[in-house]
C-alpha cells in the first residue's frame, strides 16, 4: 500500500467497494452488518487498518495467531520454502517439511500418537478423525459400531460431519436433516467458585454410563474439546472429569477423539490440553495454531494401533480421503518454525505470565454485579455478561463488539460470553490497555450508554 495517508484511505475505499460487490464473508449477515475493516498490516499482537489505526487482536484472529503477527522467523521460514517449491501432491510424493513436521508433532504429543494425517483446517481434521473412527470398526469386523457421541455446547467445525458432532452448539439448525446420527451428552461447564461442579460432572458421567449400558456395542467414538469448549462459549471442564470420561470410554471399547483445534499449541497453558488430564486419546485433531496462524493446515494424529487397522492387501482397507493441498510444504515449513519458537522464546512461560495477569483481572471481574461465571485457563480469560442475551449475536453482544472495535480492541463476544485470547507475544502494557478498554465497555453497557454506532 502507498504510504501517503490520502491515497491509503482512497485505496481502502476502493477495496471496500469491490468487497461489497464481490465478497461473501463467513458468519456474516450482510443485510445488517456494517463495513468490514480493511487491514493493511499487522505486527505482534496488533492489526493496523488502512488509515494506520491500531487494533489489538485480542481473539488472535479466530484463535489462530500464537507467536504474534508477522514474526520475522516465521516470515523467513515461509520465504525460504517458497524459494524451493510451493506444493506437490501428497499421494505417491513426500518432502522434508512434511516429514519433519510429522516427526516434530509425534515427539511433542504424548503417548503413541504417532501417525499424522495432514489436511487443511479444523473442520477437515475432524472429518478425517470421524471417518477414521468409523472405518476402523468396519476394518475390525465390528460394523455395528456406527454411532458418534458429542457434547452439549460442543463445536467442531462447519462441514457436515463436524456439524453433526457439534449439533449441541445450536449453530446449525437449518442443516439438521443432513446430519448423521449423534448422541449428545451434557457438558459440566464450570467456572471459578462453582459449588455444583462435582454434581454436574457426576451427572454427565452417569448419562454416559447409561448410554453405554443401552447402546455400548453400537458406539464408534466419542469426540470432545478437552478442558475448553471454545465456540460454545469458553466453557470449562476439569481435568479429573476428562480423565474419568476417557477411562469409561476405554473400558467400553469406544474410541476417543480429542478436538484440540482450539486448545492445542499452548492456549490452555500446556502445549496440549490433554496433558493436564494425563490422558491420551486414540485420535487428536489439530489446526489453527499449528502454523502459528500463518497458513491453513491441519493434522489428525492417530495412535499406532489405529493406523495398523488400515493395512492389508486390499485398497478397501485404506482410508479413502485426501485433499489437493494435503501437507502443503509452505504450511509445514511454518509449522516447524513455529514449534521451534516455543523453545526459543520460552512460549509456555509467556503464557504463564498472561495467565497470572488474567487471574488478577478475574478477581476484579468477580466483584462486579454485572458479571457471572468468571473463568481463566492458560491464555484465556472469559466471563458472562448478565445483561446480554444468549444468542450468538445478541444485540448487547454486537453493541459491545462494535464499541470495542471502535476503540481499538478486537474483542468478539460469543453471545453473553466476553473473552480475551491474545497472541502470546502480548506485552504487559498491551494487556493493561486491553483490560481497561474491556472494563470501560462493560461500564458503558451497564449504564445504558452503549448503542450500536
Ligand atoms: N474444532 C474446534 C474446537 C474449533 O474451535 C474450530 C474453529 N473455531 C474448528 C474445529 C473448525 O476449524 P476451522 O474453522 O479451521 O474449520
Amino acid at each position: 500500500m502507498n504510504d501517503d495517508p490520502k491515497s491509503r484511505v482512497f485505496l481502502a475505499e476502493e477495496i471496500l467497494r469491490r468487497d461489497r460487490r464481490y465478497v461473501w464473508h463467513p458468519y456474516t449477515q450482510h443485510a445488517t452488518e456494517g463495513e468490514p475493516i480493511v487491514i493493511a498490516r499487522a505486527k505482534g499482537a496488533s492489526l493496523f487498518d488502512a488509515g494506520g489505526n491500531e487494533i489489538l487482536d485480542l481473539v488472535s484472529s479466530w484463535w489462530t495467531c500464537t507467536h504474534g503477527h508477522s514474526h520475522p522467523k516465521l516470515n523467513a521460514a515461509l520465504a525460504e520454502q517458497a524459494s524451493r517449491f510451493e506444493h506437490v501432491m501428497f499421494a505417491g510424493f513426500t518432502h522434508q517439511p512434511a516429514a519433519d513436521l510429522a516427526e516434530a508433532l509425534a515427539n511433542v504429543l504424548p503417548g503413541d500418537l504417532k501417525k499424522v494425517f495432514f489436511s487443511d483446517d479444523g473442520s477437515t481434521s475432524v472429518e478425517v478423525a470421524l471417518k477414521i473412527a468409523y472405518q476402523y470398526w468396519i476394518n475390525m469386523g465390528e460394523p455395528r459400531r456406527r454411532i458418534l457421541i458429542g457434547f452439549d455446547g460442543g463445536y467442531h467445525g462447519d462441514t457436515l460431519g463436524a456439524m453433526s458432532v457439534g449439533r449441541g452448539s445450536k449453530f446449525f439448525t437449518p442443516f439438521r436433516d443432513l446430519m448423521c446420527k449423534v448422541m449428545v451428552l451434557p457438558c459440566p461447564a464450570t467456572f471459578e467458585g462453582d459449588d455444583a461442579a462435582d454434581e454436574r460432572e457426576a451427572g454427565a458421567l452417569s448419562s454416559f454410563e447409561a448410554l453405554l449400558r443401552d447402546r455400548g456395542n453400537t458406539i464408534a467414538a466419542l469426540i470432545i474439546e478437552p478442558l475448553l469448549q471454545g465456540a460454545g462459549g469458553m466453557r470449562l471442564c476439569r481435568p479429573g472429569f476428562l480423565k474419568h470420561l476417557v477411562y469409561t470410554a476405554r473400558e467400553a471399547g469406544v474410541l476417543v477423539i480429542f478436538d484440540e483445534v482450539a486448545t492445542g499449541f499452548g492456549r490452555t497453558g500446556t502445549m496440549f490440553a490433554m496433558e493436564q488430564a494425563d490422558v491420551v486419546p486414540d485420535l487428536v485433531c489439530l489446526s489453527k495454531g499449528i502454523t502459528a496462524g500463518y497458513m491453513p493446515l491441519a493434522a489428525t494424529v492417530a495412535r499406532e494401533e489405529i493406523f495398523q487397522a488400515f493395512l492389508g492387501e486390499d485398497f478397501d482397507r485404506a482410508l479413502p480421503h485426501g485433499h489437493s493441498f494435503t501437507a502443503n510444504p509452505l504450511a509445514c515449513a511454518v509449522g516447524l518454525a513455529s514449534l521451534a519458537l516455543f523453545e526459543e522464546e520460552q512460549t509456555l512461560r509467556r503464557i504463564a505470565r498472561i495467565n497470572a495477569r488474567h487471574r488478577d483481572m478475574m478477581a476484579e471481574l468477580a466483584a462486579r454485579p454485572d458479571v457471572a461465571r468468571p473463568r481463566v485457563i492458560g491464555s484465556i480469560l472469559a466471563f458472562d455478561v448478565k445483561a446480554a442475551g444468549g444468542g450468538y449475536q445478541s444485540s448487547e453482544s454486537r453493541a459491545l463488539r462494535d464499541w470495542y472495535l471502535a476503540h481499538g480492541l478486537n474483542i468478539r463476544p460469543l453471545g453473553q460470553t466476553v473473552y480475551l485470547m491474545p497472541p502470546y507475544c502480548i506485552t504487559d502494557d498491551e494487556l493493561s490497555r486491553a483490560y481497561a478498554g474491556m472494563i470501560e465497555g462493560l461500564d458503558r453497557l451497564a449504564s445504558g450508554a452503549l448503542s450500536r454506532p
